[in-house]
């Protein structure tokens, strides 16, 4: 066996498409190319003895922002026991600013950007000469039509125990910079028969579960009608055994078209992640995010309102120019659209991504280590940022998750982020703890703090308990299948 592809996930049941598009295009390499993917994790020895077991001559690495700290220590253990295995790194993490970075000074190749037909082409003149002689090779983009598909590669196994990826485009036209996808200044299509020939066949393999990872799947209305119309067949066909569906959309460009074909979906078939990021005007500009804010909240409460989708927006905090006070009118404005999830991330410096060019005016300050977290801004200072990233991860526990609906709107009253910051101030200082609080503990917190806002005690069990007796929960309202719920929670 001569080549080996190998990426850590973040998690079991991501299995990596980026891996299976490379094997699906090695050509005649492709008998003598095993794929084999780890979880990030686990013990670097391990890694690098199963790696070691298939005596490879190269292995190739997919490196990504998750990974690329523990796929360090595995290529430098890998280089020392056996220095005479090629490797070969490429994925998004090494794309950019790649000649500072510790993992490509110690591997042999870097191929930068899209690697399906620079791997198999790199990987034959590292088996067969002439020995190439640049370390680093900017992947080639060819016609899409030329990229074969990977989707036979995804195994029963996957099939049946892992959320499997799927993209009907690659791109993204819009040029928001803090976004890795800034950088491609358009979208480029796969062809619509032989993608959604592809999607049929998964089907009739048994996958119920498709993650779409377009970056904007309501870019071509047309397109998106005809994948969406793929799946309201496939739910008539087999109410029984629906499919299940996860876009990511745009939230200001829904044609009547589009809302006509998503009310069509029955509660658990459709997921929507919709990016809001900010909803401040010049923020926005600022970091060239072209958004219509009232589009945006309109469609959202549409959605809310008259579809079944299950929705979860994203919203950015650390951005240039946003104070707390700005984000905290934005997550107000968004909870009262009333989402089922609101996502809140943290701004990372992806590399590559123009957001650093409002370092020295907005005083950005980020961890120099993955993911690229931002620690402090000219607005927020470093106290601050860890009271918000304190808030993003209590949010998930206590609001995302879906395990406190009755309880959440006394929590947040009036002003969701305000209450909810006092809570999570409140919280830390009482547990000392941002994650392995258990469950029960975390009920019993959330009563005492109710408590001590004022709340009668029984009063507090009563509405704690309520949510414990299995409440119709905004997590819940649109239940997946149980199969596909589990695999949504990974
Ligand atoms: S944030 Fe979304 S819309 Fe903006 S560039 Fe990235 S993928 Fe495109």
């Amino acid at each position: 066996m001569s080549i080996l592809l190998t990426t850590l996930n973040a998690r079991y049941t991501h299995a990596s498409l980026g891996l299976r598009y490379l094997l699906a295009n090695m050509g005649e390499l492709q008998e003598q190319t095993r794929l084999q993917e780890f979880v990030i994790g686990a013990k670097t020895t391990e890694i690098v003895e199963r790696i070691l077991a298939y005596s490879p001559r190269i292995v190739g690495f997919g490196i990504y922002i998750w990974n690329v700290e523990e796929s360090t220590k595995v290529i430098a253990m890998l280089k020392r026991v056996a220095p005479h295995v090629i490797v070969v790194l490429g994925g998004p993490e090494v794309s950019y600013e790649s000649n500072e970075q510790e993992i490509v000074k110690i591997s042999d190749y870097l191929i930068t950007g899209w690697g399906d037909v620079t791997f198999p082409k790199l990987c034959g003149e590292i088996l067969n000469g002439p020995k190439p002689l640049m370390k680093t090779h900017a992947g080639v983009q060819p016609p899409m039509a030329d990229i074969k598909l990977p989707y036979s590669l995804y195994t029963d196994d996957d099939i049946k125990n892992r959320t499997l990826y799927v993209e009907a485009s690659r791109g993204c036209p819009f040029k928001c910079e803090f976004c890795l996808s800034a950088l491609d200044k358009t979208a480029w299509p796969f062809a619509l028969d032989a993608f959604l020939a592809e999607m049929e066949s998964l089907h009739a393999r048994g996958a119920r579960l498709f993650k779409f990872v377009d970056r904007t799947f309501n870019l071509n209305i047309k397109t998106s009608l005809k994948i969406m119309q793929f799946f309201l067949d496939k739910l008539e066909a087999n109410p029984d055994d629906p499919v299940y569906a996860h876009f990511e959309l745009v939230p200001d460009h829904l044609p009547d078209a589009l809302k006509e074909g998503i009310s069509k979906f029955p509660h658990g078939a459709l997921q929507f992640e919709i990016g809001i990021q900010s909803f401040n005007p010049a923020v926005q500009t600022l970091v060239s995010r072209k958004q219509d804010n009232q589009k945006a909240a309109d469609n959202i409460r549409w959605l809310t309102e008259q579809s079944h989708a299950h929705m979860h927006v994203d919203l950015i905090a650390g951005l240039p120019g946003e104070t707390v006070e700005s984000f905290a009118e934005g997550f107000n404005k968004l909870w009262a659209l009333n989402p089922h999830e609101i996502q809140f991330g943290i701004l990372k410096r992806l590399r590559g991504t123009p957001i650093i060019r409002h370092t020295q005016e907005y005083g950005l300050v980020f961890d120099p280590y993955a993911p690229y977290t931002i620690l402090a801004n000219r607005d927020i200072d470093f106290a601050t940022m860890q009271r918000l990233v304190r808030f993003a991860r209590y949010w998930d526990l206590v609001a995302n998750s879906g395990r406190f609906t009755n309880t959440l709107p006394v929590l947040l009253g009036d002003t969701a982020f305000e209450h909810f910051m006092a809570f999570s101030d409140w919280l830390y200082a009482n547990t000392d703890a941002t994650h392995r609080i258990a469950l029960e503990r975390l009920v019993a917190m959330v009563g005492k703090y109710l408590h001590v806002r004022g709340m009668d005690k029984l009063d507090a069990e009563a509405l704690l308990a309520s949510d414990y007796a299995g409440p119709k929960t905004k997590a819940v309202e649109t239940p997946a299948p149980k199969r596909q719920a589990r695999r949504l929670a990974a």
